[in-house]
Formats: C-alpha cells, structure tokens, sequence
C-alpha cells in the first residue's frame, strides 16, 4: 500500500478543551481528515453517530478486537474506545494531513504502527480551571467528574512523550498555535505552544 498523508495525534484529559479547539482549527485547515472513533460510551446530547463516533456495543467492539479490526483500542473512564485500521488507512491513501483525537494509552499504539507520526498533548492551565470546564460542559455525573479528574492526573504525567504542548488558556492564542504546529508539524515557539522534542 503507498501510504501518502501524514498522522498527527491530539491528546488531553477531558474537559481541557480538546473537541472545541479541533472544532476551530478544522474550520482552518480544511484538508485535515480527522478519524472517527468507535466507542461503548452512550452518545451524548446533540452527538450523531458516524460524525462524533460509532456508537458501538460491546459485543460488536469485542468481535471487532478479535478480528483485529483496530488500529488501537483502550479502555477510557469506563467505556471502549478505539480507531479501525479503515479509518487510517484511507485518509492515509487519500494524502491529507489525518487526526485522531486519542488518549495517551492510543497514542502510544499509534506511535508504534506509525513512529514519523506528531504527536500533540493539550493542557489546561491548572486542575482547579479543568474542573470548572468539566462542571460548564455539563454532561458528567459527580462520580464520572471524579474518574476524569483522577485520571486527568495520571495523563498528565505523561506530558514528556509527547512532541508538543499547547496550553489551552486563552481559546484563541491556543488555537493559533495548534493551528501552526499542524500546519508545519514545523514548530514555532509562541505563548501556549511548547516543543518538547
Ligand atoms: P474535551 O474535548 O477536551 O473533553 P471540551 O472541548 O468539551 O473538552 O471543553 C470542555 C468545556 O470547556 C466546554 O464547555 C468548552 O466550551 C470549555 N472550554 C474549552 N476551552 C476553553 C477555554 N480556553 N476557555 C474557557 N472555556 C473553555
Ligand atoms: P469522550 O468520552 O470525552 O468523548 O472521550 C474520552 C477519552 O477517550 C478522550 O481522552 C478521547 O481522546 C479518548 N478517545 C476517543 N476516541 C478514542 C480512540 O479511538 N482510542 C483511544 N485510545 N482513545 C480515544
């Protein structure tokens, strides 16, 4: 297969502002092609299967692990999550610049099936600020707020194998700078756009 496209891997805990900020970048940069990813999770208000994810059952997504169907999957706060090989592979075919909006643990399968891919980790200012914007988005229990926070921490810890980092205080200045990093995977230090590698 000749493989053309380029991978680039956005990861961030939840709540720090992940979908919002892809939401404008990709009104930017519209050659992006971000995969859509298959999920246990029970759809939210306003989301559409097949734009925001597949929405799956697990024996579905079991059957499709078995098949060795995905490109990745991990368990996130609960739920299955996980990109098929398809969905890589025909935008990789396609030649754009391809997304996936992943957690760290499919970073890291990522990185070992495409190790030239870009890898983007967004942040919140501080945990007090990542708490308030889960609390505004709204659609998280107390208990699943809790499971987010606790694992936001854990993420976070992961920050140095990432290739950048975009602090996500100022909407705007951030979206800036994803947009740069995505548009060169060149790096151009600024405000909330840091090169770690
Ligand atoms: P994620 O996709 O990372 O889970 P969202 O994009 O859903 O996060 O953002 C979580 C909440 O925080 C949303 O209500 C969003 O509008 C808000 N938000 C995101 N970025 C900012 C920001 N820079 N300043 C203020 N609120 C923000
Ligand atoms: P949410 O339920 O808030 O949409 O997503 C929860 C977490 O799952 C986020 O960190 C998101 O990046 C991650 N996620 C979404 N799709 C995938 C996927 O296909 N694989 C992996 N590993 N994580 C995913």
């Amino acid at each position: 297969m000749t493989e053309t496209g380029r991978i680039i891997v956005v990861s961030a805990p939840s709540g720090a502002g992940k979908s919002t900020l892809l939401g404008m970048v990709r009104r930017e940069l519209l050659h992006l092609s971000v995969t859509v990813s298959a999920t246990t999770r029970p759809p939210r208000p306003g989301e559409v299967e097949a734009k925001d994810y597949y929405f799956t059952s697990r024996e579905q997504f079991l059957e499709d692990i078995t098949a060795g169907r995905f490109a990745e999957w991990a368990e996130v706060h609960g739920h299955l999550y996980g990109t098929h090989k398809s969905e890589i592979e025909r935008r990789l075919l396609a030649g754009g610049t391809v997304v996936l909006e992943l957690d760290v643990q499919g970073m890291r399968s990522i990185k070992r099936l495409y190790p030239q891919m870009c890898s983007i980790f967004i942040v919140p200012p501080d945990l007090e600020t990542l708490k308030k914007r889960l609390v505004l988005r709204g659609v998280n229990t107390p208990t699943d707020m809790e499971v987010r926070l606790k694992n936001a921490r854990n993420e976070m810890a992961a920050i140095a194998e990432f290739d950048h980092c975009v602090v996500n205080d100022d909407l705007d200045v951030a979206a800036k700078a994803l947009v740069k990093i995505i548009e060169g995977s060149a790096f151009s230090e600024d405000a909330c756009g840091i090169k770690l590698k």
